[in-house]
């Protein structure tokens, strides 16, 4: 029997609800490479089965809290040194302010994000915090989750590597959480690498917060970022890490894939964009290899072509804006609400709009947090039409 033949019957097998092995998504990633017709079929089969016709996103308004990090990820032009023109450091009133414009525009995400521990690493960072009458970030990102929940927002924290006690503390407020593993590969931190001077982006170190998310019963949103340099087997050994976890805790509500953009005046600007048809293929994989998973590409870093991932597995949109850019991606701003409805219903999707979390995990959450939800909750735990439209 040839590859291909064992392979047809592999991915027949995923839609009989046979679990796929490793060796099984290595060996369809080779065949997919040369022809991917029959994967992305499966893929959206099998996203047709678990979702439906249904594409979700959330409503949100991104609170780019403090953007100081104490590491370096050589893609990233988020992080922000205490003399540029791009840093943020949010106030109390501006956060204020911003949660109740986010409540006129009804978003319904508040999307708290900030570098990796900047106080650890910038005097400035110690000050601001002490202006505000706190010790660390994720001391200001508590109070600023109660601050979104009293304006009838809901609080979704990614903050990076945070103790079992601050989530412990988040958790009362926050629907979910968020914290991208990236890829599990250790050789990505090694020297000349993208995560060479991000101790938080060590594999083991984001594992351990993700498990530590698991214990908490805390709903996750994690995903892997896709083009830093990884090879194919490193990347589908992230997505099977991503599946011990949620097969251990059941607490991974999502996952995004993410596809790398280079940024000027990054050390990677000179690094190809991750090639369409392979981004495809790693996104139809993340469906088969789990199947009810919610998986999720933002839109703005796939501008042309993002509806086109409706045919190969995925259901949700992410977090989008109609009021803040996408402070991680500043040169990609999200498509109008509108237009991403106007897409979503031309491949015969209907676009929802979702909470932060999503509705399957809503018994990991407290009674008063889903009271607060019910004033705009439909009956399919998703946000009313005429809240959102
Ligand atoms: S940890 Fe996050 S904020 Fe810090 S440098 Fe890396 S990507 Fe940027």
């Amino acid at each position: 029997m040839n590859n291909l033949v064992l392979n047809s019957e592999s991915l027949n097998s995923v839609l009989e609800n046979k679990i796929i092995s490793y060796s099984g998504a290595l060996q369809i990633y080779q065949d997919a490479k040369t022809n991917p017709s029959e994967l992305f079929s499966t893929a959206q089969n099998l996203r047709k089965k678990y979702k439906g016709n249904t594409v979700t996103f959330s409503k949100k308004a991104f609170f780019n809290i403090i953007n100081m990090c104490k590491d370096t990820c050589t893609y990233c032009t988020y992080k922000a040194e205490p003399t540029d023109t791009k840093l943020s450091l949010m106030s109390k009133q501006e956060i204020k302010q911003m949660l109740s414009l986010a409540k006129k525009h009804r978003c319904v995400e508040a999307l708290f994000v900030t570098g990796e521990r900047p106080e650890q690493r910038y005097q400035e960072a110690k000050d601001w915090l002490k202006e505000n009458g706190f010790k660390s970030t994720a001391e200001y990102l508590i109070h600023a989750s109660e601050w979104a929940l009293e304006e009838g927002l809901f609080p979704h924290t990614n903050a990076g590597n945070l103790t079992i006690d601050e989530m412990k503390e988040l958790q009362k407020t926050n629907v979910s959480m968020g914290l991208m593993l990236e890829n599990s590969s250790e050789r990505l931190s090694q020297k000349g690498m993208p995560h060479y001077l991000a101790p938080s982006k060590k594999p083991k170190a984001r594992l351990e917060v993700l498990e530590n998310s698991g214990k908490l019963k805390i709903p996750m949103t994690t995903g892997i970022l896709v083009g830093i340099g990884e090879t194919s087997e490193e990347v589908i050994d992230s997505i099977f890490a991503l599946k011990k976890i949620h097969e251990k805790y059941g607490n991974i509500q999502e996952i995004i894939l993410q596809n790398f953009q280079p940024k000027e005046d990054t050390k990677m600007s000179d690094f190809p964009s991750a090639e369409e048809n392979y981004f495809k293929i790693i996104v139809a994989l993340s469906r088969i290899i789990m199947p009810e998973m919610n998986i999720q590409i933002p839109p703005n870093l796939s501008p042309k072509s993002y509806q086109s991932f409706l045919s190969v597995g995925i259901n949700d949109w992410g977090g989008v804006s109609p009021l803040t850019p996408d402070y991680v991606n500043p040169e990609f701003s999200w498509p109008e609400i509108k237009k991403i409805d106007e897409n979503s219903e031309n491949a015969g999707f209907d676009l929802k709009c979702r909470f932060p979390i999503y509705p399957e995990f809503f018994s990991f959450i407290s009674k008063e947090l889903r009271d607060k939800m019910s004033f705009i909750e439909d009956e399919e735990g998703l946000v009313k039409e005429e809240y959102w439209r």
